[in-house]
């Protein structure tokens, strides 16, 4: 077996991460609940593992997602990863080929060309392994540059900045960045001395470094390479770098249905080893695009969860509007840790909801609940319910007397044990109108139900409870020329997925224009939410104004919102364009000649189908 000291450092790093790594594996999986470890044993042998390697690999390797945020940046992420992984599999198939003892160890590819200056037993395959190794050398240096390009202009690769890195990190990422550089360097001045190399590394050699004392660089340069390759390995478990396995081992315990619980678990602690740090969570926050807060934004979050304890500013600027989670390339789930942080400093205290168990309400097919929001729009209410009347509706309006709170706010802000008084409250006097579905105009309130109330009835957000009345023409509605700019509110589409529904609708009344990306899954949020208590009114009316600016052009008329609080922190930031619930626009449009006698029509019967 072939040896040099140089090779030290790296074998020392390459055990040290090695045996890190399949020690963390180990004892995360084993700290796994019992439950979660049972579903993984169950779903091991299944389709669901060969879902999670091709997931592994098109992510780890390609970065999918990445590249569908940017192609440059999913390039320079592609190369780096994809570059280097093609160099130690052509490295060992390469090392394999060539006939020596039958002993291959680690360094033996690693460091091949240092100890063989004669390729020919390679035979005919000695051109084409010559030839890949420096192709995929210079696809990894290409990447790097990229990345060292990205640190001065990160806006050439679509990235607004970049995030702050640690200490460990920096040590980390330089050694990264030279790694490569050194290869070429030692590769060259063997080639130089040897011609063991192909297009670039022999012209570097020969053509290029050829006046310098090869002889008297060689060792020194196979030593650096050595050196920067153990400084990585040996600082990657305690950097960002983490990510690389951390993140594979994600996807699988994902892929077998494992995820973040009501409390922080050993799965949170695997989401935080596997956040790259990458930013993109950064760019994607209107704290950071609005109002130039940049600082407590999931990179920084998770690192701080990782490390020490976030602070108390960490944790509470956030509008958990969730646009971070769907631009999040390794799909953490960031809303969830941030909300069980919060949970985890709740003071409680008995605010007592007594006052609610006096209300009875009539008993009807349709509860309707407007919620605290809905009270502080009292036209979304008065709309929605002229509706109601129009297709005949058997209604009872649950909340009529006062406004109550659905208890998302309180979950919102980590007080699960005040939510939990309320959510009580409000099952029985749901239960008691024996209603079979329960609407409500709120997205806020239509997610705390269907999330955390157990209600054995279906939960719907007005918009799809309207488009089921006027599908089944119930309600007749007049088509205009009005030009819609529809806003997803962040609860009803990332939080519930209902984005079809309310264009559905609109489409009736109008024209639903769209001028922006910003819509659907990626839609911005009104500033407005209930998720942060610690931005001015001023920061909130001025996230509220940029939201508009931006899904807005000269062709619109008027925005359309399906979330009371979305139409009221619109409407104090601006006044030039006019907001309107789906609901106002619809009775603004309604077939009058058709709507009954709304004394009749209460009499007339709706199938509610859901
Ligand atoms: S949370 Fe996601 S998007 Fe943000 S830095 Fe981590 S990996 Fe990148
Ligand atoms: S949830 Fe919204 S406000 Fe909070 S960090 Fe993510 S994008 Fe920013
Ligand atoms: S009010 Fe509407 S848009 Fe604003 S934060 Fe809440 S759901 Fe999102």
């Amino acid at each position: 077996m072939k040896y040099h000291p140089f090779v030290i450092p790296f074998s020392i790093g390459l055990a040290f991460v090695i045996l890190y790594i399949v020690g963390m594996w180990t004892f995360w999986i084993i700290r796994l609940s019992r439950r979660e470890q049972k579903i993984v044993w169950k779903r091991l042998f299944s389709f669901r593992t060969i879902e999670a390697m091709w997931e592994s690999m098109m992510e780890g390797l390609f970065h999918r997602k990445i590249f569908k945020k940017h192609a440059l940046l999913g390039y320079m992420h592609m190369s780096l990863a994809f570059g280097w992984f093609m160099l130690i599999v052509l490295g060992n198939f390469e090392s394999r080929l060539y006939p020596h003892g039958n002993i291959n160890p680690p360094f033996y590819p690693i460091f091949f060309e240092f100890f063989r200056h004669d390729l020919s037993p390679l035979r005919e395959y000695e051109e084409i392994f010559t030839f890949l190794m420096d192709f995929f050398l210079l696809l990894v240096i290409s990447g790097i540059c990229l990345a060292f390009f990205k640190r001065i202009k990160s806006r050439i690769l679509g990235m607004r900045r970049t995030t702050k890195h640690i200490l460990i990190d920096r040590i980390a990422l330089t050694s990264l960045w030279f790694i490569f550089p050194l290869r070429i360097l030692a590769e060259s001045v063997t080639a130089g001395l040897y011609n063991t190399g192909h297009f670039f590394t022999n012209f570097l050699g020969q053509n290029v470094i050829y006046n310098l004392p090869l002889d008297q660089l060689y060792y020194p340069a196979w030593w650096a390479y050595s050196i920067a390759l153990g400084m990585f390995f040996v600082t990657l478990p305690f950097s960002r770098y983490m990510h690389i396995p951390a993140e594979i081992l994600l996807i699988f315990l994902r892929k077998y249905g494992v995820k973040e619980k009501e409390a922080h678990s050993t799965f949170t602690k695997i989401e935080q080893s596997a956040c790259s740090r990458c930013g993109i969570c950064i760019d994607s926050c209107q704290l950071s695009t609005d109002l130039n807060i940049n600082d407590t934004q999931p990179a920084y979050f998770i690192r701080d969860l990782r490390y020490s304890q976030p602070n108390e500013r960490m944790r509470e600027t956030c509008m958990m509007c969730m646009r971070c989670v769907e631009a999040c390339p390794v799909g953490i789930e960031i809303a969830a840790m941030r909300r069980n942080e919060r949970r985890e400093h709740q003071i409680f205290s008995s605010t007592g909801y007594e006052y609610l168990n006096g209300h009875t309400y009539p008993k009807a097919k349709v509860a309707f609940f407007a919620g605290c929001m809905g009270h502080l729009t009292p036209s979304v209410i008065k709309s929605t319910l002229k509706l109601f009347d129009a297709a005949g509706v058997d209604y009872t309006f649950i909340d009529k007397d006062g406004s109550i709170c659905c208890g998302r706010p309180l979950q919102l802000g980590g007080q699960e044990k005040a939510a939990k008084q309320l959510i009580d409250k409000n099952n029985t006097l749901i239960h008691n109108t024996g209603a079979e579905v329960l609407v409500t105009t709120c997205p806020i309130c239509a997610r705390e139900f269907k999330q955390n109330y157990h209600l054995n009835i279906p939960v719907l957000h007005h918009s799809q409870f309207l488009l089921q009345l006027a599908n089944d023409n119930k309600l007749k509605i007049n088509k205009s020329e009005l030009n819609i700019a529809y806003h997803d509110p962040c609860e009803l589409s990332r939080g519930l997925g209902i984005t079809k529904e309310p264009r559905e609708l609109l489409e009736k009344v109008g024209n639903v224009v769209d001028p922006t990306k910003q819509a659907k899954n990626n839609s911005l949020c009104c500033g407005g939410s209930l998720g942060i208590t610690n931005i001015s009114a001023d920061q909130k009316k001025a996230i509220a104004a940029s939201t508009i600016n931006q899904i807005t052009n000269s062709e619109t008329n008027v925005v359309a919102t399906a979330c009371p609080l979305c139409k009221k922190t619109f409407n104090s930031a601006q006044d030039e364009m006019p907001i309107k619930d789906i609901s106002e626009i619809l009775v603004q449009n309604l077939n009058h000649t058709d709507s009954k006698n709304p004394a009749q029509v209460k009499e007339s019967k709706v199938t509610v189908s859901v």
